[in-house]
């Protein structure tokens, strides 16, 4: 039996999960005021659903990463947890022992445990949100780095950028041109604003793409040759078999087509071998996912 923790916008689910993949237990917890009241909160819920302790670990999915250099959670989309001890707080608030990874981890883990991926050694995963994040599992263990730091995809600099591309793109992690400022929700919904004038969220372009909209289908072909310019860079440091791509997004399949389509322009031949594919492509897919693989650490 495993806990797992799920933090995302302004809730945290909780889940205790047995070691069959049942889900014994869901609540979504609304994240409260201070930081104190949320280890308080987590630790009523989880003594209420397992009073005796028998779930020793808990598995955490975030947005972010967890270093040990630092001891610090970097998770801006979350002010809350942001900066804090997480992994310390949580182990003493809880008494058990607490995992941190990122969502892309996290759905990478519970992936590979499925029929379709189960035979995959070398799988990239990306969580495309409001905060970009990604994970690995290869040789049927994830990577997460000796610094807790793998998977750091969305702050490595846009590859291959055109004029005036880099221009004037400050990211919150100190440093300019990183690829969560091209390819996050917001950023897709900055470009149709550039064109448009106009405010929309990246699901509503999609669909509007879909649709016939010429604005919103221009906003979604820069969108997406930068998608594709970031993962041919992965695949040219790791050349993964397969790769995921998720978020809350409702990505659409037209992806699974023009992404590789332009690989040939940044990997030598193309990738050919490497599978895309859209993973967990729903709330509550996504939601069961992240706990399951946070449950399965
Ligand atoms: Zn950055």
């Amino acid at each position: 039996m495993r806990c797992a923790l799920r933090f995302i916008e302004s809730t945290c689910d909780i889940a205790v999960i047995s070691d069959d993949g049942d889900f014994l237990f869901q609540h979504s917890l609304a994240l409260p005021n201070t930081y104190s009241a949320l280890l308080n909160s987590i630790f009523d819920v989880l003594k209420a659903q397992d009073p005796s302790g028998r779930a020793k670990f808990v598995g955490v999915s975030l947005s972010g990463d967890y270093t040990s250099q630092t001891e610090r959670l970097y998770c801006p989309s979350i002010p809350l947890i942001d900066g804090q001890n997480l992994k310390a707080d949580l182990q003493a608030a809880l008494n058990r022992e607490v995992f941190i990874a990122s969502h892309a981890h996290m759905l990478v883990k519970s992936a590979s445990q499925l029929p379709e991926f189960k035979s995959n050694t070398n799988i990239f995963s990306l969580y495309l949100d409001d905060e970009i994040c990604a994970g690995q599992f290869v040789n049927q263990a994830l990577v997460t780095g000796v610094n807790g730091l793998a998977g750091n995809w969305g702050h490595i600099c846009l590859p291959w950028p055109v004029e005036f591309e880099l221009e004037d793109r400050d990211c919150a992690c100190g440093r300019s041109g990183c690829l969560c400022l091209f390819v996050s929700r917001a950023a897709l919904s900055r470009e149709y604003l550039f064109l448009s004038e106009r405010e929309l969220t990246a699901e509503a372009i999609f669909a509007q793409a879909e649709q016939g909209d010429i604005v919103a289908e221009s906003a979604v072909q820069v969108f997406e040759d930068r998608l594709a310019r970031g993962l041919a860079m992965a695949i040219n440091l790791i050349d993964p078999e397969v790769i995921l791509l998720s978020g809350r997004m409702s990505l659409p399949k037209r992806l699974l087509v023009n992404l590789p389509r332009k690989w040939p322009g940044y990997v030598r031949g193309g990738a050919q071998a490497t599978k895309l594919a859209v993973f967990a492509n729903s709330t509550e897919a996504m939601r069961e996912h992240c706990l399951r693989g946070a449950a399965s650490l």
